[in-house]
C-alpha cells in the first residue's frame, strides 16, 4: 500500500513504489473500432473529426500552428494525415507524423495504408528505430517516433524534406515530445511554408498556442498559431471528495464502487488506480462483494484494464454489459487519455499516478506514486460525462485539490538528461540553459548530464562534441553509457560482444518462468550464470542461441523468450552494420571475458557500486544504499566488493539490475578523471 506522498518537486527525494513499470508508456494498447462492419469510407465519415475537415484544412493553409484538441478515438491520428493528403500537401513533401510509441507507428501506418488502398511502405509508411519501412520519393504519409524525427533533423535541421510535421499525442509530454516542440519552434521561424499540427487529447491548449505563437501584438489577426477543438459532446459531471484523507485507496475504492451500486441509478463505472497490482488486488475484493449481491440487489460485472493484458482482455472492456447488469472497469492511467470506454457514468479516482523520477544527486531513476495535477485529475472526472451527466468521487478531501500540481510536470522536467544534452548538442545547440523549452528543465539534471557526458569523452571542457567520438555516440540510437561501450569496443578486441550484450539490454523478458515450472526454469536458467554478473550471463544466453541454430524449439527447451532473442538478433545486425560505417573492427574476444568486462567498465563507470560495510552496497556517486535485485545472477552469492549497475528499480527498497562484477583498479585506469585515487581508497 502505497502512502500518500504530496507532489514531488524535481531533486526531491522519493517514496517507495511496487515492482510494475508505468503501465501507460509500456503495453500495447488494443484499438476498438466501434464502425467494423461499415465500408471505410462510411467508417472515416463516422468519425468526429470529420466534422471539422474543412475547417483543420483551412487553419492549415493560414496558420503556421494549428494544435487539434479531440479525446482519443475521435480520429485525429488516422484521418489528419489522410486529409491533408487529400487536399494535395502530399505534392508540396511528404506528410510525418511524429508518435510516443514506437507500436503506434506500426499500427497507424498500417490502418491508414488499408484505409488508401495502399501498401504499407509506399504511399504510407513508418519508421521506428532499428526499423524503416518507407520508400524515398513514394512514401507520402510517414508515422515515426519522436526520436526517429530528432535524428531526421540531425541529418537536415529544416527538415526541407516534410511540408507539414503533426506530432501527436502532445498530452503525453514524453521527454522527446518536449525536444521535439523545442526545436519546432526554431525551425518554423526559419521556413514559413512548412506546417506544424499538435494533437492532444487533454484541454490545456493554451500553454502549446502561446508557446508557438509568435504574435507579439493585440492584434489577433496576426497569430501564428491557432487552436481547434473536435470534442464530442460533454454533459456536466458532479464532483464529490471524501471528507477526510484515506489511508488505503483500494479499500476506499472498493466501497466507493459499492455504495455507487446501491445508492445510484443504471450507468457503468471507470475506477483508476496507479498500477497493475492494485488493478488486480481491486477487481479481486470488488468480485468477492459481487458474489454476495442478493437477488434483488443487481448484479455486477468486474473487470481490469492495463497495457500488459491480452487483446481478448481488453476486448471485454469495451463490450457493452447485458441488461440490468453495472459494468466496474477497473484501470491504470492507461484509461485517462490512451482508450475510450463508452457508458461510463461514473468516475471513481484513487488521486494518484505512477510516474519516473529521476533524482539527480544519486543519479538514479525511479518509478513513483505521486498524487495527480488538476488537469489529470479534470481529464479522469471527463471520462464520466461522455454519454449523459456524470458523477466523479475524488478520494480526497476538496482542500487537497487546491494544493495540486497544475499540470503534471513534463518527462523534461523529472528525467535523466545525458541522452537529450548529447542529441541537442549534435543539433548544433550547445547551450541547453538556453534553449527554449516548453518546460525548462532543472539546471541541475543538466549538469549532472553534462558532467557524465564529459566523463564519458563525449563533450570537450567547453561542452562541444568532440570528434568522432562525441559525434559518433549522438549518431548511435542508444542511452551514451551504451554508445560508448560500442564505440571502444574494437579497442578492448571484444565487439561481438558488446554488440551481443547491447542488444540483449534491448529487449526485456528474456527468461520465462512459466507458472508451475518455477524450479525447473530456473535450474535451467542457472545453467547460463557466471560469476561476472548479468551482463555476461546475458552475452552466454545470446551465444548459445546463436550455436543452436536460432530455433523456437531451443528457446522453449531452455525457458527463453523465442520473440526477444530474435529480436536481439535482430538489433544486433543494425548496430553492427552502423559501427561499420564508423570504421570500428569488429573483433571479438573469442571466449574472453577480461577484455568484455573492462569494456563494459570503460561505459559504465559512472554506475559503479561497492559493498560498504553495513552489508548494503553504496553508489559511487550521491552515496546512495542500493541492494541487488532479486532478478540477479549475483543475488544469492557472496556479496562482491565491486559492481556496475545497468539500472536502479525503486520498489520496497533501492535495487540495481544487470550487474556485472568488476575490479575498481579498471576504474582509476579507464575513468582517471571521474575516479580520482583519493575518493576510491577513502571507500
Ligand atoms: P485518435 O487519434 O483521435 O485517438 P484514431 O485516428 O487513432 O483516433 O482512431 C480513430 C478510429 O479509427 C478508432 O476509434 C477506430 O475506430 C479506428 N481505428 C484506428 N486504428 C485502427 C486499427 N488499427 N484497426 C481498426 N480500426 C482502427
Ligand atoms: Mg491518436
Amino acid at each position: 500500500m502505497s502512502l500518500k506522498p504530496k507532489f514531488l518537486k524535481p531533486g526531491d527525494d522519493i517514496y517507495s513504489v511496487d515492482r510494475s513499470d508505468v503501465d501507460h508508456t509500456n503495453g500495447t494498447t488494443f484499438v476498438y473500432n466501434p464502425f467494423r462492419s461499415l465500408s471505410i469510407e462510411k467508417q472515416r465519415q463516422r468519425l468526429p473529426v470529420f466534422t471539422v475537415r474543412n475547417q483543420l484544412l483551412f487553419l492549415v493553409e493560414k496558420y503556421r500552428t494549428t494544435v487539434v484538441i479531440g479525446e482519443t478515438g475521435s480520429g485525429k491520428s488516422t484521418q489528419i494525415p489522410q486529409y491533408l493528403r487529400e487536399a494535395g500537401w502530399a505534392a508540396d513533401g511528404l506528410i510525418g507524423i511524429a508518435q510516443p510509441r514506437r507500436v503506434a507507428c506500426t499500427t497507424l501506418a498500417e490502418r491508414v495504408a488499408e484505409e488508401c488502398d495502399v501498401i504499407l511502405g509506399k504511399e504510407v509508411g513508418y519508421s521506428i528505430r532499428f526499423d524503416d519501412c518507407s520508400s524515398p520519393g513514394i512514401t507520402q504519409i510517414k508515422y515515426m517516433t519522436e526520436g526517429i524525427l530528432v535524428r531526421e533533423m540531425m541529418a537536415d535541421p529544416l527538415l526541407r524534406q516534410y511540408c507539414v510535421i503533426m506530432l501527436d499525442e502532445v498530452h503525453e509530454r514524453t521527454l522527446y515530445t518536449d525536444i521535439v516542440l523545442g526545436l519546432m519552434k526554431k525551425i518554423l521561424r526559419r521556413r514559413k511554408d512548412l506546417r506544424l499540427i499538435i494533437c492532444s487529447a487533454t484541454v490545456d491548449a493554451d500553454h502549446l498556442y502561446n508557446f508557438f505563437n509568435y504574435n507579439t501584438t493585440k492584434d489577433k489577426s496576426k497569430d501564428t498559431a491557432c487552436v481547434l477543438s473536435v470534442q464530442g459532446r460533454s454533459h456536466p459531471v458532479d464532483i464529490y471528495y471524501l471528507e477526510e484523507t484515506t489511508a488505503d485507496y483500494v479499500k476506499c475504492s472498493v466501497e466507493t464502487v459499492m455504495k455507487i451500486h446501491h445508492k445510484e441509478g443504471p450507468g457503468d463505472v471507470l475506477v483508476f488506480l496507479t498500477g497493475v497490482e492494485e488493478v488486480d488486488n481491486c477487481v479481486s475484493l470488488l468480485k468477492e462483494h459481487a458474489a454476495s449481491l442478493k437477488k434483488n440487489e443487481g448484479s455486477i460485472l468486474v473487470l481490469p484494464m492495463y497495457g500488459a493484458l491480452t487483446n481478448s482482455d481488453q476486448l471485454r472492456v469495451f463490450q457493452s454489459s447485458p441488461l440490468g447488469v453495472r459494468k466496474v472497469v477497473v484501470a491504470t492511467n492507461i484509461a485517462e487519455t490512451s482508450i475510450t470506454i463508452s457508458g461510463i457514468v461514473y468516475v471513481v479516482d484513487c488521486g494518484f499516478v505512477k510516474l519516473r523520477w529521476y533524482n539527480s544527486n544519486s543519479h538514479t531513476d525511479a518509478l513513483v506514486v505521486v498524487a495527480t495535477s488538476q488537469a489529470s485529475a479534470t481529464q479522469r472526472a471527463g471520462r464520466a460525462g461522455r454519454i449523459r451527466s456524470g458523477k466523479v468521487y475524488r478520494l480526497y478531501p476538496e482542500k487537497e485539490f487546491e494544493k495540486l500540481n497544475e499540470i503534471t510536470p513534463p518527462e523534461m522536467v523529472r528525467t535523466n538528461l545525458s541522452s537529450p544534452a548529447l542529441n541537442l548538442m549534435a543539433l548544433g545547440i550547445e547551450n541547453m540553459l538556453r534553449f527554449d523549452f516548453p518546460s525548462p528543465p532543472p539546471a541541475k539534471h543538466l549538469i549532472a548530464a553534462l558532467d557524465e557526458l564529459f566523463a564519458l569523452g563525449a563533450i570537450t571542457e567547453e561542452g562541444t562534441l568532440t570528434q568522432p567520438l562525441g559525434q559518433q555516440m549522438a549518431e548511435f540510437p542508444l542511452l551514451p553509457q551504451l554508445a560508448k561501450m560500442l564505440l571502444v569496443s574494437g579497442d578492448f578486441g571484444c565487439t561481438k560482444e558488446i554488440l551481443s550484450i547491447v542488444a540483449m539490454l534491448q529487449v526485456q523478458n528474456v527468461f520465462t518462468i512459466p507458472r508451475g515450472q518455477e524450479s525447473r526454469a530456473r535450474a535451467i536458467h542457472r545453467k547460463f550464470q557466471v560469476n561476472e554478473g548479468d551482463l555476461i550471463t546475458l552475452l552466454n544466453v545470446f551465444t548459445s542461441y546463436i550455436k543452436h541454430g536460432e530455433t523456437k524449439k531451443w528457446c522453449m527447451d531452455k525457458f527463453l523468450n523465442h520473440r526477444a532473442l530474435r529480436r536481439a538478433a535482430e538489433i544486433k545486425g543494425r548496430m553492427e552494420r552502423l559501427l561499420v560505417t564508423f570504421n570500428i573492427p569488429v573483433t571479438s574476444s573469442e571466449g574472453g571475458v577480461d577484455a568484455v568486462c573492462r569494456c563494459i567498465t570503460a561505459g559504465m563507470f559512472p554506475n559503479a557500486a561497492f559493498l560498504h560495510h553495513s552489508g548494503t552496497y553504496r553508489t559511487v556517486r550521491g552515496n546512495q544504499t542500493l541492494h541487488i535485485h532479486p532478478s540477479s545472477v549475483l543475488y544469492s552469492e557472496t556479496q562482491q566488493q565491486w559492481v556496475l549497475f545497468h539500472e536502479v528499480l525503486h520498489t520496497s527498497q533501492m535495487f540495481m539490475r544487470d550487474l556485472t562484477v568488476i575490479d575498481p583498479a579498471w576504474l582509476l585506469e579507464l575513468a582517471p578523471h571521474f575516479y580520482e585515487r583519493r575518493t576510491l581508497q577513502d571507500q
